[in-house]
């Protein structure tokens, strides 16, 4: 191994002052190298935040969306594809089966539907905080009030991912937006006491390592709590349909190495890796991750909620699903969360 590869994972197996060249080498260390920088971040995983993989039910509520984002099977422009939007009913129902199941989270994600009104969002939440678990709302970009509203509603946490920190892509892949302005919602949702989720999507068009570097490094300025990662993979019926779907060992290496930079960090074994690789998640905990986001959308839309091609779905029933995952977990050595998972950062320690 390069000599300076080794002196930076031996730096970071104690201190996660890693400098943004530094990042850039660890993204790009050839593959041959990659179980050396996985076991790093593995050992920093269980040092920093346990053995403890925390399960987050996702519940994909509407697939609506008024934005035209290039890379996305959701954007508006989709004509062709099938929509449907659940009912409060149909959402606390869902809600419910998965507290049943053993969810202590529960994820309501969304585009961005106009025809959902805040006060729908802040009323379900209210009801769902009922069952005792927490509410992570993704619901796209909206205005300080509304974040507010559905803040005092009972939400814990709002997954919004920076997609890429190189505001010039970002402006092209996010027409009529500005990286500036996602940058935006999420401080307005630290300052209201969200934690936040983060992220970005992995081999979009003319991302590069550096860029890559600049990602990790945002999240840690924006003291994320939790980084949601996935590869690209292209949609046909998007702008971005001649893109290459983001790789894998490239996945693996952000993981890793954003467990070294962001110790704290709640890092997704994403369902976009699970999709591409039927051992995605097991090598996404092998490389520092400790959360898995199954998804506990009704069987009857599940399959509208394309943002991407060949996205991962299962015939199981939620409690067999479940437990599969469980039994997966088990076998690599970790443990489930019987807690929340709330953030590790120290302002959430109280
Ligand atoms: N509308 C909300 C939440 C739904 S989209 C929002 O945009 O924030 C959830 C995530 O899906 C996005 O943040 C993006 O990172 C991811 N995504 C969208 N299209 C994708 C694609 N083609 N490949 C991989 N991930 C994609
Ligand atoms: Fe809508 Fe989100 Fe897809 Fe963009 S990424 S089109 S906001 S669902």
């Amino acid at each position: 191994m390069a000599a300076h590869i080794e002196h930076i994972l031996e730096k970071a197996r104690s201190s996660s002052d890693l400098r943004y060249e530094e990042l850039v080498q660890l993204l790009s260390i050839p593959d041959e190298q990659l179980p050396l920088l996985m076991q790093a971040a593995n050992e920093v995983r269980k040092n920093s935040v346990g053995d403890e993989v925390h399960l987050r039910g996702i519940i994909e509520f509407s697939n609506y969306c008024r934005q035209q984002c290039c890379y996305c099977g959701l954007r508006a422009g989709h004509s062709t594809a099938g929509r449907y939007r659940l009912t409060y009913e149909q959402i606390l129902n869902t809600a419910e089966a998965a507290a049943k199941t053993g969810y202590r989270t529960l994820v309501l994600q969304s585009g961005e539907d106009p025809a959902i009104s805040p006060a729908f969002v802040a009323d379900i939440t209210r009801e769902i905080k009922k069952l005792d678990v927490a509410v992570t709302l993704s619901c796209g970009e909206r205005s300080y009030e509304v974040y507010k509203l559905w803040r005092q509603a009972g939400a814990d946490r709002y997954l919004i991912k920076q997609e890429t920190a190189d505001p010039v892509l970002y402006k092209s892949i996010r027409p009529g937006h500005t990286l500036t302005e996602r940058l935006q919602c999420q401080k307005w949702l630290k300052e209201l006491g969200y934690q936040l989720g983060s992220g970005c999507m992995i081999g979009l068009p003319g991302q590069n390592v550096q860029t890559l570097a600049r990602d990790l490094q945002l999240m840690k300025e924006l003291q994320a709590d939790m980084s949601g990662m996935g590869p690209f993979i292209p949609h046909p019926e998007t702008p971005l349909r001649f893109g290459i779907t983001g790789s894998i060992s490239m996945t693996i290496k952000m993981l890793a190495t954003a467990r070294l930079y962001m110790p704290w960090i709640l890092l997704p074994a994403t369902t976009a890796l699970a999709s591409l690789h039927p051992e995605g998640r097991e090598l996404a905990l092998r490389a520092g991750a400790n959360v898995i986001m199954p998804n506990v959308t009704p069987e009857d839309v599940r399959s509208l909620y394309q943002i991407y091609p060949g996205k991962l779905n299962t015939e199981d029933n939620m409690k067999d699903y479940y437990n599969r995952i469980r039994t997966m977990i088990e076998s690599e050595g970790r443990t489930v969360a019987a807690g929340f998972g709330h953030s590790f950062l120290p302002s959430h320690q109280t």
